[in-house]
């Protein structure tokens, strides 16, 4: 891998020279001397070492919405402002950020989930630029795994002209989520008002369908990058777990919540993009559980701050706390 490691080398220290040594913009360490040892490397760049793994979040960017009462299907919208009021945030308005997500475990350096590359709105699309933040190089990513087929996750696999921008790493796929959206049948038989989803995953994965490697939720995909069923956003929605060893363990969620405020502190909404809202509900509570019972960090793509933190329970629910805010 062409990436220097040295940046590794002051977890939990004094990291002001080494951020002039990198170049890599504003440090803080966290956690020194207890737990897992975190660093921001630049906004929205958060490197976080888990024994032999180690993980690094990489901002895409974010959108900001207007608040309707569409988003939360099945919460008053009046009960979303409170949410978001309580949090402390703008009621009108909602802003979703996007995080892929680097894991370094051994030899391998995967990078989960692509975001919007050339494809989205002009405040995001920032994945590539951040990366170079964090000293990772497109060319130094082995294998790029997808959470599931969203255009926020794939976009960015591909650029306008058409080539893998990440281009030594090899393409995972979860295999149901491959087939749903792959059935032209399927896709026929969609209002074309509602084709949109199905031609984006076309187009990013149509021309190079035959070097993408479909595997079964709940097999190993790589070396150290355990994968599990996580159904209801879609169909064939992954998750992953890492382990690096005197329990650092860590869980990639994808898109189980979309921001936490909403829906980690109230898992029984169903966000508007859930295609089956109840699978996604019972997932989120089974995959919460797991964290909290195995004392896991736990990143997620639409999570906020350093989408990388702890899950903690609140009321009925559950409150995530970045480890960088
Ligand atoms: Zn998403």
């Amino acid at each position: 891998m062409n990436v220097t490691r040295r940046g590794f080398l002051a977890s939990g220290t004094s990291l002001g020279l080494a951020a002039g040594t990198l170049g890599l913009g504003g440090c803080a360490a966290l956690g020194a001397g207890s737990g897992p040892s975190a660093r921001s490397l630049a906004p929205g760049v958060t490197r976080v070492a888990l024994g032999s793994v180690t993980a690094t979040t990489i901002h895409d960017g974010v959108i900001s919405r207007p608040l309707d009462a569409n988003f939360v299907r099945n919460a008053p919208l009046a009960a979303v402002q409170e949410a978001l009021r309580s949090a402390g945030l703008p009621t009108d308005k909602l802003e979703v950020p996007y995080n892929p997500l680097v894991v370094d475990v051994g030899s391998q350096r995967v990078l989960f989930d692509a975001g919007n590359g050339e494809f989205g709105a002009p405040t995001n699309g920032k994945l590539m630029e951040n990366m170079t933040r964090a000293g990772i190089s497109a060319t130094s990513i082995t294998a790029v795994v997808f959470s599931h087929f969203h255009g926020d996750h794939i976009n960015g696999l591909r650029n306008r002209a058409g080539a893998v921008v990440f281009p030594n790493a090899k393409i995972y796929t979860p295999a149901p989520e491959w087939d749903w959206w792959m059935d032209d049948a399927r896709m026929a038989a969609t209002p074309e008002a509602q084709r949109g989803g199905f031609a984006a995953v076309r187009r990013v994965f149509g021309p190079i369908a035959a070097s993408v490697t479909r595997f079964q939720p709940g097999v190993e995909v790589l070396p150290g990058v355990r994968s599990m069923p996580a159904y209801g956003h879609t169909p064939g929605h992954t998750a992953f777990t890492f382990d690096g060893g005197a329990g650092n363990k860590l869980m990639y969620w994808g898109d189980t919540t979309n921001v936490g405020v909403l829906f980690a502190r109230n898992p029984d909404w169903a966000v508007m993009f859930d295609m089956n809202a109840d699978a996604a509900r019972e997932t989120r509570r089974r995959l919460a559980e797991q964290v909290i019972r195995d004392n896991m960090l736990l990143a997620g793509y639409h999570l906020a701050g350093s989408a990388i933190g702890r899950l903690t329970r609140l009321g009925n629910g559950y409150d995530f706390i970045p480890l960088v805010g």
